[in-house]
């Protein structure tokens, strides 16, 4: 395998009893070392970075633990490791590679909440804008987890750059992404639609973008979508490895950053199925 994976230890640290649990990702760490993967260790994100996505009052509370809501918590030293996992997105968009740090976040637009939801949704930067961004080049961003990643339309709103392309599952958390507005394509899905719906509808999401337009694809790598998992579409193994076969027909520069997914044994064997299928069809 070709795709390096990126990951530290450190981010097992925080949030034991919380369903966005260290376990998660621990499982899917062992389960890609055992099949072979190449790993490599993030650094922190710089502050310049986080700004380029983030305001700078939200950063500063979030520095002194100042931002808490239901979904997510105020943790000690949760800056650092939100840092940290913003650091793993920039060296997959970097090196083409898989950031399966934690925490997710594709919820968190500039200020925290977004679009009007109530909660970051277990979110506290958003890794895939702040390595966009860091990268500067016309990107089209394929948010494949079961949630709508309000908080990536939100960065991106009115960004001539970008395009972000996102299928979830509808009605749910966190209520957006209903329909498709300026440069945010949504298609919502409904629960347990299945394999075969879910790449009916991703085959007509790829042919409303023109590849021309843009450099680098990054995939908002959620799955939750797995059938009986939070946000499920239902979908197996099978649908993930025609997710990496569609992704890679785009032939662009192309890095995947870690969403959702809550049963660490599932996201390892979703992760190889399509990474394999990627390497295979690129
Ligand atoms: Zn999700």
């Amino acid at each position: 395998m070709r795709t390096k994976i990126i990951y530290s230890e450190k981010c097992l640290g925080y949030g034991q009893l919380h369903i966005e649990n260290p376990e998660r990702v621990r499982r899917t760490a062992e389960i890609l070392k055992g099949l072979g993967y190449e790993f490599l260790e993030p650094q922190s994100a710089s502050e310049d970075d986080l700004l380029r996505a983030h305001d700078t009052e939200y950063i500063w509370n979030l520095k002194k633990s100042m931002v808490e809501d239901p979904d997510t918590p105020a943790y000690d030293n949760i800056f650092e490791f939100a840092r940290l996992s913003a650091g793993g997105a920039i060296l997959a968009a970097e090196v083409g590679g898989f950031s399966i740090m934690r925490p997710p976040g594709h919820h968190c637009g500039r200020n925290g909440a977004a679009l009007g939801a109530y909660t970051r949704g277990f979110c506290y930067l958003n890794n895939i804008a702040i390595a966009v961004k860091h990268l500067n080049k016309p990107t089209l961003i394929l948010d494949i987890d079961g949630h709508h990643g309000n908080g990536t339309q939100e960065i991106f709103e009115g960004d001539s750059k970008v395009k972000y392309v996102s299928l979830h599952r509808a009605p749910n958390y966190p209520g957006t992404g209903n329909t498709s507005v300026g440069n945010a394509i949504n298609f919502p899905l409904w629960a347990d639609c299945g394999d075969e719906a879910y790449l009916e509808t991703l085959d007509g999401a790829l042919s409303v973008v023109n590849p021309n337009e843009f450099e680098v694809v990054a995939v908002s790598a959620g799955f939750d979508t797995h059938a009986g998992d939070l946000a499920s579409l239902g979908l197996t193994e099978k649908g993930y490895r025609e997710i990496g076969r569609r992704v890679a027909g785009l032939r662009k520069h192309t890095f995947f950053v870690l969403e959702g997914g809550y049963e660490g044994e599932n996201n390892g064997k979703d992760i190889h199925a399509s990474v394999k299928a990627f390497e295979d069809s690129v």
